[in-house]
C-alpha cells in the first residue's frame, strides 16, 4: 500500500538533529501516528485477523484487541504511544472501540497532511476537526436508538456484536447470553428511573481444560483455590466465613533482636513460645466460630494443623482482589489484626467444591454478586476470551445505563459523514475542507471492514453512501456477501457512547499531534533503526518488535 512506503521520517533526521521544526516537525508526527494506525486497521471487524505478540522474554500473546496490540508493543516514540493513549482512554471509557479510534486518528492524520501539503495552515485543519468532531457526536446521539434495558435479545446483539473476530467469536451466542444475564443481574432500578450496573458485584474467574463453550454464570464468588491441608472439609454448608489479611505465623521477632540459645532448655522453650503464639492465634479464630479463613497472606504449618483439628477450611494466599470480592458476595469484613477478630466480622454462606476439585465456589446466605466463569482448553485460549468478554460486559453495561444503540457494519460512519458533508456546507473558509477530510476519515470504517473481508472498498463505500442517500440511515456491511444490509436488523448493534468516544478520541489525538510544530528532545530522536524502511515495517507483523527501531 502506497502509505506505508509514503513516511520516511528518517530523511530529515540526521545523526546530530536534535530539533525539528514546522512542516518538517509535523511531518514526523504524522508519520508515527498514521503508522499506528496501520498496525491495527488490519484487526478490524469480524474478518479482522490476530496478531501474534512476542515480548523479548518469549511470552506469546494473540490478540485482536487494539488496546492489547498497542500496549504490549514496544513503542518508544512519543507521538506514536500518545495515539496509544487514545486507546487507553477509549478502552476505560467505553470498552470497545479501540481499533476503531486509533484507525480513525491515524486517517484523520493522513488527510490533514493532505491539507497541510495544500498550503492549509495546521491551525486551520485543527479547528474544522474541532467543529466536526463536536457536530459528528451530536449526530450519533441524533441518530442512535433508545433501548429497553429488559430486552434480551438486543443486548444480546450488542454482545455479539463487540465479541466478533475475537476468541469469544466461536461460542459467542453461548458467552453473549451469559454477559447479558450477568448484567442484568447486577442492574439495579435507581429512584431516578435510571438503571445503575454495579460491576463490583461482577466477578470473572477463568479455567482452563474445558470448552469456552461450557462456561458459567455462578450467584457468588468463584475461588481458584485448595485448602492449605488435606485434612479439612473442602465444602461447608453453613459457613461462617472469616476474611483475614493477616498471615497466621509466628510474628517475626526484630531482625535486629539476638535469640542466644545455651541450652536445648532454651530452645525447647523458644519452640514452646512460638506454639503458644500460633495456638492463641487459631484459638481467637476459632473463639468467633469461624468454620472457613480464606486468608490472603500466608499460613504456618503448625497453624494449618491446628486449623485443620477445629475443623475449619483454611485457604491461603487469596488473591485480594478475590478477597475483595467475597466481602461483597459474604457482607464480611476483611479483618487485619487476628487478636481483634469478632464473630460480628464473619459473613454467612456455603462453600462448595467444582467437580474438578480446582475451585470453591462460594455463595453468600443473601445471594449478592455473581461469577462468570470462563472455561477454555489453553492459557492463550481464556487470556483472548476474557478480553472479548470483559469488553461485551462494559458495553452491555453501557447500553443498559446509557440506552442508546445504533448499527454497526459501517452504518454509522456513513450516515454521520453523509450529515457532515451537509454540515460543511454552512462553514466558511479553510475550515470547510478539514470538516470535508474529517467526514472521508469517518468512512475508513466501512472502507477497512470490506477490505479485511476481501471485498472491493471503493464500491461497497459507493454501495452504502447510495443507500444512505435515498434515506436508508441503518445501512451498512454484510461481511459476508458484501451487500448493503439493515444492520440493526441482523443484529450488529453498536452503542452510541462508544461511537461518541472514539469520534472524540480520534479528534483530540489528531489536533494534539498537529499542534506540535517544534520538537526538541534531550535524546537523539533518530533512533538507531535504518532509516529507509520508514514507518513501513509496522504495518505488518514482522516490524512490530522493532517499532521503535522503525521510526
Ligand atoms: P474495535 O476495537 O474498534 O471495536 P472491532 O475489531 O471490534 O474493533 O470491530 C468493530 C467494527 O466491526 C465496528 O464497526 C462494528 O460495527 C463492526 N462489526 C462487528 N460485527 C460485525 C458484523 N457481523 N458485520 C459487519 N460489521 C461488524
Ligand atoms: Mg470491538
Amino acid at each position: 500500500m502506497s502509505q506505508r512506503t509514503q513516511g520516511q521520517p528518517m530523511v530529515i533526521m540526521g545523526d546530530d538533529s536534535q530539533r525539528v521544526k514546522d512542516k518538517d516537525a509535523q511531518e514526523y508526527n504524522i508519520s508515527a501516528a498514521k503508522a499506528v494506525g496501520e498496525a491495527v486497521k488490519s484487526t478490524l471487524g469480524p474478518k479482522g485477523m490476530d496478531k501474534m505478540l512476542v515480548t523479548s522474554m518469549g511470552d506469546v500473546t494473540i490478540t485482536n484487541d487494539g488496546v492489547t496490540i498497542l500496549t504490549e508493543m514496544d513503542i518508544d516514540n512519543p507521538t506514536a504511544e500518545m495515539i496509544v493513549e487514545v486507546a487507553e482512554t477509549q478502552e476505560d471509557e467505553a470498552g470497545d472501540g479501540t481499533t476503531t479510534a486509533v484507525a480513525t486518528a491515524g486517517e484523520l492524520l493522513k488527510n490533514a497532511e493532505d491539507l497541510i501539503e495544500q498550503e492549509i495552515h495546521p491551525m486551520a485543519v485543527i479547528k474544522g476537526f474541532t467543529l466536526a468532531s463536536d457536530h459528528a457526536r451530536e449526530e450519533v446521539d441524533d441518530i442512535s436508538e433508545g433501548v429497553d434495558p429488559e430486552d434480551s435479545e438486543l443486548l444480546q446483539s450488542v454482545a455479539e456484536t463487540s465479541m466478533t473476530g475475537k476468541g469469544a467469536e466461536l461460542d459467542k451466542d453461548v458467552l453473549a447470553d451469559l454477559v447479558v444475564r450477568a448484567i442484568q443481574g447486577v442492574t439495579v432500578d435507581a429512584d431516578d428511573g435510571s438503571h445503575v450496573v454495579d460491576l463490583a458485584n461482577l466477578n470473572i474467574e477463568t479455567q482452563t481444560g474445558r470448552s469456552a463453550g461450557e462456561s458459567e454464570l455462578l450467584s457468588g464468588a468463584a475461588i481458584d483455590k485448595d485448602p492449605v491441608n488435606d485434612e479439612m472439609p473442602e465444602t461447608v454448608e453453613d459457613a461462617d466465613v472469616l476474611l483475614l489479611n493477616e498471615a497466621i505465623e509466628v510474628e517475626e521477632t526484630d531482625v535486629d533482636t539476638q535469640v542466644s540459645i545455651d541450652s536445648p532448655d532454651q530452645l525447647q522453650q523458644f519452640l514452646d513460645q512460638e506454639e503458644d503464639q500460633l495456638r492463641e492465634k487459631v484459638d481467637s479464630i476459632a473463639a468467633t466460630g469461624a468454620n472457613a479463613v480464606f486468608c490472603q497472606k500466608g499460613i504456618d504449618d503448625l497453624a494449618q494443623h491446628y486449623l485443620a483439628k477445629e475443623g475449619i477450611l483454611a485457604v491461603r494466599r487469596t488473591k485480594s482482589s478475590d478477597v475483595g470480592f467475597l466481602q461483597n458476595v459474604l457482607e464480611a469484613s476483611v479483618v487485619d489484626d487476628i487478636d481483634s477478630v469478632t464473630e460480628a466480622d464473619l459473613g454467612t454462606g456455603t462453600i462448595s467444591r467444582d467437580d474438578e476439585g480446582e475451585l470453591f465456589y462460594v455463595e453468600g446466605e443473601d445471594a449478592h454478586g455473581a461469577t462468570l466463569l470462563i472455561r477454555g482448553s489453553t492459557d492463550h485460549v481464556v487470556d483472548e476470551l476474557e478480553r472479548g468478554i470483559q469488553d461485551a460486559i462494559d458495553v452491555v453495561a453501557t447500553t443498559v445505563s446509557d440506552g442508546r444503540v445504533l448499527a454497526g457494519g459501517g452504518a454509522i460512519e456513513v450516515e454521520v459523514a453523509r450529515r457532515l458533508r451537509d454540515f460543511a456546507d454552512s462553514v466558511s473558509g479553510r475550515e470547510q475542507l478539514a470538516v470535508e477530510a474529517f467526514a472521508d476519515s469517518l468512512e475508513l470504517v466501512p472502507r477497512v471492514l470490506a477490505e479485511n473481508a476481501g471485498l472491493d472498498s471503493i464500491d461497497t463505500l459507493v454501495d452504502l453512501r447510495a443507500a444512505h442517500e435515498a434515506g436508508d440511515t441503518r445501512a451498512g456491511l454484510d461481511v459476508e456477501s458484501g451487500d448493503v444490509q439493515d444492520t440493526f436488523d441482523a443484529g450488529v448493534i453498536e452503542t452510541a457512547q462508544a461511537k461518541e468516544q472514539a469520534i472524540a478520541s480520534a479528534a483530540e489525538a489528531a489536533n494534539l499531534v498537529l499542534k506540535i510544530d517544534d520538537i526538541i528532545s534531550a535524546g537523539d530522536l533518530s533512533t538507531e533503526g535504518d532509516g529507509d524502511d520508514g514507518a513501513g515495517g509496522m504495518g505488518g507483523m514482522g516490524g512490530m518488535g522493532g517499532m521503535g527501531g522503525a521510526m
